[in-house]
């Protein structure tokens, strides 16, 4: 799929409200060459959500369709809705030779290792329980059903964590953008 190209596909996971988001858009602000790849969802837009910048918003119908014509690296459902990362840019960009970043959970970044071992898989943790249940409440953009719904989640995407090449605690986000930075900029490792 992606295999035997130079340059570095990373994948960052972690529960919802750890501060993927966040800290992606510190690494993009220092770093406006590495290239995030747009997912589809079946979610509404939140608030300020832009269709084509944050997600492509699609219905079930287009989702379905591009399941049917092989259009997607991976997808899940997640809380109710459906994500997935469309394949096509990701492999231009790849092609290209830029480093490339995927924000997905945890179903998703299975999938990639499974279709593109040399993948670099990130997980983003957080410093404790009690600070990742404050963050997504603090948030805001979920109702307090959604929210529980997450973190019911949350707990098994925490206790899957050892499944990653690397744990970054984001614990601040300068610090742990200057982390991610590092491992997304590291030379890729020579095939054995
Ligand atoms: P995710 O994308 O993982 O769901 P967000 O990036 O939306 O999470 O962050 C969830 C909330 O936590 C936001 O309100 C954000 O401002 C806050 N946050 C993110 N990183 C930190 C941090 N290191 N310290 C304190 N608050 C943070
Ligand atoms: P949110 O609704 O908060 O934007 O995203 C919910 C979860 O879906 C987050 O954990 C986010 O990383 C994940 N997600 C976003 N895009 C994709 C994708 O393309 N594939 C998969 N598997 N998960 C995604």
């Amino acid at each position: 799929m992606v295999s035997g190209n130079p340059a570095r596909l990373t994948v960052l996971s972690g529960p919802s409200g750890v501060g993927k988001g966040t800290v992606v858009a510190e690494v993009r602000r220092r770093h406006p060459d590495v290239w995030l790849s747009v997912s589809v969802t079946t979610r509404r837009p939140r608030p300020g959500e832009a269709d084509g910048v944050h997600y492509h918003f699609l219905d079930d119908a287009e989702f379905d369709r591009l399941i049917a014509t092989d259009g997607l690296l991976e997808w899940a459902e997640y809380a109710g809705n459906r994500y997935g990362t469309p394949v096509a840019p990701l492999r231009e960009r790849l092609a290209a030779g830029a480093p490339a970043l995927l924000e997905i959970e945890l179903q998703g970044a299975r999938q990639v290792r499974a279709r593109a071992p040399e993948a670099q898989l990130v997980f983003l943790a957080p410093p404790s329980w009690a600070e990742l249940v404050s963050r997504l409440a603090g948030r805001g953009s979920e109702p307090a059903a959604a929210q529980e719904r997450r973190l019911a989640l949350a707990q098994a995407e925490l206790d899957a964590s050892g499944e990653f090449d690397v744990v970054v605690v984001n614990d601040d986000v300068a610090r742990a953008a200057d982390e991610l930075v590092g491992l997304l900029t590291a030379p890729v490792p020579r095939p054995v």
